[in-house]
């Protein structure tokens, strides 16, 4: 492992001094997936600077919006006394991830800052519409995160930039969302995973997100599906074609992981089988 300087400032104003003074410098949350390619020389960097003890990074807050400080834990998620209530399918996706060991340092920003295809909590954030709330010394944005991956390991981030929140909007009582991932083993990166949102007026569906990880080059919105079932009453015969076009949207590789052939099937399966799971929710919440 090459050998690096290792800082960690308390704010944003001492991040961007080092950023100043080490063009070169990498940021580091967690440590969970950067560390990996810098013990295998995949990575050089000559300074990490580390995230965790910036305070704007660290806040959760649940009003008009919610908001999820990038450097927020997986644990935190899902641990925090809220969130599980107002954003059930992100904690969901959460607690798939990895071991105890890794949840307890691995963080939410890191997660979609290292762009993997396959990176747990992206379905759920994409069918939440997160926004993702990006700073550096010159300037703040707000991007959407369907916006945001560009390609496998590759962010819309300017070097210098930070990931400081996630934004969205609180979603109202009638909607449902559910997150599904399959992996070869239960502590195992997605083979594919899907995260489906309804909102309901009894088998009418008034809204539809759905978006899937580990089947494209980025996590991806199933726009497509969406349009199947938004505005459509959903029969057996519609949950057929959203699991059709659902199979078709996508194009997953084959590797060590999985065959092309065995994602595309899980995710038609994924995409049945939420629609079907919400929509029985709902049906049992109005009989109570
Ligand atoms: C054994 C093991 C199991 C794993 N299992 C899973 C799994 O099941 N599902 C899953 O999705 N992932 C898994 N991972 C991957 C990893 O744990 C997660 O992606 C984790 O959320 C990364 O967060 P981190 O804070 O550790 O990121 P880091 O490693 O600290 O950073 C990752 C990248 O993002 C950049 N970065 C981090 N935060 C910011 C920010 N706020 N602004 C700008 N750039 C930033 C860093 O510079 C780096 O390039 C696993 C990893 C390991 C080692």
């Amino acid at each position: 492992m090459s050998h690096f300087e290792y800082y960690k400032p308390q704010s944003l104003n001492e991040i961007w001094e080092l950023r100043e003074k080490i063009p070169g410098a990498r940021y580091i949350a967690g440590g969970t997936d950067i560390m990996v390619r810098v013990r295998k020389g995949i990575l050089a960097p000559e300074a990490l600077i580390s995230l965790r003890a910036v305070p704007e990074l660290k806040n959760i807050s649940s009003g008009e919006d919610i908001r999820i400080g990038a450097a927020t834990t997986m644990t935190e998620l899902i641990e925090h006394p809220q969130l599980e209530s107002v954003l059930p399918v992100l904690v969901q996706a959460a607690k798939t991830i990895g071991s105890v060991q890794i949840r307890n340092v691995g963080t939410i920003g890191g997660n979609l800052c290292n762009c993997s295809p396959c990176a747990d909590t992206a379905p759920a954030l994409l069918v939440l519409e997160a926004r993702a709330v990006v700073c550096s010394v010159q300037h703040t944005r707000e991007i959407p995160l369907h916006n945001f991956f560009v390609g496998p390991g590759e962010s819309c981030l300017a070097p210098q930039e930070i990931l400081v929140e996630l934004r969205m909007d609180k979603p109202n009582s009638t909607v449902k969302a559910i997150a599904m991932k399959k992996g070869r083993v239960q502590l195992d990166l997605a083979l594919a995973s899907v995260a489906v949102l309804l909102e309901l007026e009894g088998n009418h569906c008034k809204k539809a997100r759905l978006a899937a990880g580990s089947v494209a080059t980025v996590p991806l919105r199933l726009r497509e599906v969406e349009k199947v079932l938004e505005n459509a009453e959903i029969t057996e015969e519609k949950v057929r074609e959203a699991q059709k076009v659902a199979m078709e949207s996508v194009s997953p590789i084959s590797d060590v992981r999985s065959t092309a052939d065995y994602r595309r099937h899980l995710v038609g399966v994924y995409v049945k089988h939420g629609i079907q799971k919400l929509v029985d929710g709902a049906r049992h919440d109005k009989r109570n």
